[in-house]
């Protein structure tokens, strides 16, 4: 993967514009230090890393267009980072830019339960907002497996999902507004605490962006009534594809559980001797998860359990408890951290339409095999979202560049079954190169031209999203200097 070399001209002023940040944010909103910038070269895509020419810690919204002003009148590139957990490299330094970190910026502004929202610095962890709302009976519904760490700031740049967002939708769908600055300082607001908003949707163009067209620093969230139950069921299959045939016909059947969580045998195995969540012993794992009143639970679990009964299902298990409930989550959304005991591993992030996943299955079953590395599967399979995971010894010369390709046959799949690059993880430098796989040309170019909108020197987070060839071409004919 091909990044960009260092403006050689930004090195040298590297003494002059450190001076400048230190002296908006103060000694100890800067690092500098070899060791201090190591923290910052790479995000959980590990593959990659570059420690950055500074990192700058704001603390306030002014802080932020502080910095950011200055690196546009230096014309320093700048990348926003939230807490360093995505898995697309969107986080990603360059060796010439200003890594943007909103970790200190955590605060809870405002929580109104009649109108149902909470404002919160853009820094605060996914898992913080729905526990400062909790005593209030609410919560917050997107929750990504890294909510313990990931920042808001980052679930909005990625439009990030989570295991229970079948039935509540993503980031976008529980995202009212925003406070943004712009890369040249200017700070506006889009959305707010109402339904809908006048004049074009940039919020919407805003969510899932990856940090090309503003840094976020506050977000007025939209918070839910907690249910007054909740119940997961474990079923076990023989086969990955009588796991997903089951998927599609429970999604067929009209029925909308809260999640829909698939793992395979590798996975399962990895979560188990993680979590001990005394996970059953088959081929496929599905986790279905229902809430409401007790009778309501009741019903809908025997409607499922009538459609699984028609695919063979090996094991049928339904959590007694909350405790239990807690340990079977443990087990799912500690998934990509345990898979870690089998190697290195690519973790892929595309979607499908939920009635192809027992065919996509068995054709990513094909290309393993042809590929010859091994690829478990863990995914929110009631959106067809899923997350393939490519195992490979990073050790051993070019594994990786074949990891990569398998990582590639696998996406275009995914697009050519009427499904998209990514469901949750974004493009950041991961998926850039594949970006034509998905668009055209013209597709593309449109897309460019929103960010010539809000970033007319293409300084925020360079080298993501759009492959480096287009955008380089993009920006000659507009007359500008590649990124
Ligand atoms: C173990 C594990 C499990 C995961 N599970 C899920 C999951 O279930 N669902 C899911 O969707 N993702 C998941 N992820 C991926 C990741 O956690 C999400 O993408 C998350 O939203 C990233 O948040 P972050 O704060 O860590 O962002 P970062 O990694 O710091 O940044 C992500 C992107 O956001 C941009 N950005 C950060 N802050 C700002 C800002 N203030 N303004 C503008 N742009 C900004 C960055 O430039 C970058 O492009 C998982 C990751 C791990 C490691």
């Amino acid at each position: 993967m091909q990044m960009p070399h260092a403006n050689p001209a930004i090195l040298e002023r590297r003494d002059d514009i450190l001076a400048q940040l230190r002296g908006a944010l103060g000694p100890d909103g800067v690092i500098d230090s070899p060791a201090g910038l190591r923290t910052y070269e790479c995000d959980a895509l590990s593959a990659y890393a570059c420690p950055p020419l500074a990192v700058t810690l704001p603390r306030s919204t002014d802080e932020v267009a502080a910095v950011l002003r200055l690196c546009h009148a230096a014309r320093v590139p700048v990348v926003p980072r939230g807490a360093g957990t995505g898995l697309a490299g969107g986080a990603l330094p360059t060796a010439d830019a200003v890594v943007l970190g909103l970790s200190r910026m955590d605060r809870v502004l405002e929580i109104d339960t009649a109108n149902r929202f909470i404002r919160v610095e853009a820094g605060r962890t996914n898992l913080s907002v729905s526990e400062a709302v909790s005593e209030h009976g609410f919560f917050y519904a997107p929750d990504p497996s890294s909510q313990l760490a990931c920042a808001i700031a980052g679930n909005i740049a990625m439009n990030s999902g989570g295991a229970h967002c079948l039935k509540y939708g993503v980031t976008t769908n529980n995202l009212l507004g925003a406070k943004v600055v712009l890369m040249d300082g200017t700070v506006i607001d889009l959305g707010g605490p109402h339904l809908d908003a006048p004049g074009l949707d940039l919020l919407g163009v805003l969510c899932g962006s990856e940090g090309q067209l503003g840094v976020v620093t506050e977000a007025c969230l939209r918070i839910l009534p907690r249910p007054e139950g909740a119940r997961p069921v474990l079923m076990g299959f023989d086969t990955n594809a009588a796991a997903g045939a089951c998927v599609a016909d429970i999604i067929r059947a009209g029925l909308l559980p809260v999640a829909i969580e698939f793992m395979d045998r590798p996975c399962i195995r990895a979560c188990e001797d993680f979590a001990h969540a005394d996970y059953p012993d088959c081929e496929a794992l599905l986790i279905i998860e229902v809430e409401g009143a007790p009778v309501e639970i009741d019903h809908q679990l025997a409607l499922i359990r009538e459609i699984a009964a028609q695919h063979n299902p090996v094991a049928w298990r339904e959590s007694r408890s909350e405790a239990e409930s807690a340990l079977i989550w443990l087990g799912r959304k500690s998934a990509f951290g345990a898979m870690g005991q089998l190697g290195d591993y690519i973790c892929l992030d595309g979607t499908i339409p939920v009635s192809a996943l027992p065919q996509v299955l068995d054709r990513i079953a094909a290309l393993s095999a042809e590929f010859d590395l091994p690829v478990a599967n863990v995914f929110h399979a009631g959106d067809g979202n899923l997350h393939p995971l490519i195992i490979y010894d990073a050790n051993t010369p070019g594994a990786l560049e074949r990891a990569e390709a398998l990582g590639a046959a696998i996406l275009t799949l995914c697009v050519e079954m009427g499904g998209c690059l990514t469901g949750e993880h974004g493009v950041g430098v991961e998926k850039r190169d594949l970006m034509a796989v998905q668009f055209t040309p013209d597709d593309l170019r449109a897309q460019m031209r929103v960010k010539d909108v809000f970033d007319p020197e293409w300084l925020l987070n360079p080298a993501k999203v759009f492959p480096l060839d287009a955008s380089a071409a993009h920006r000659q004919a507009a007359g500008a200097a590649a990124p």
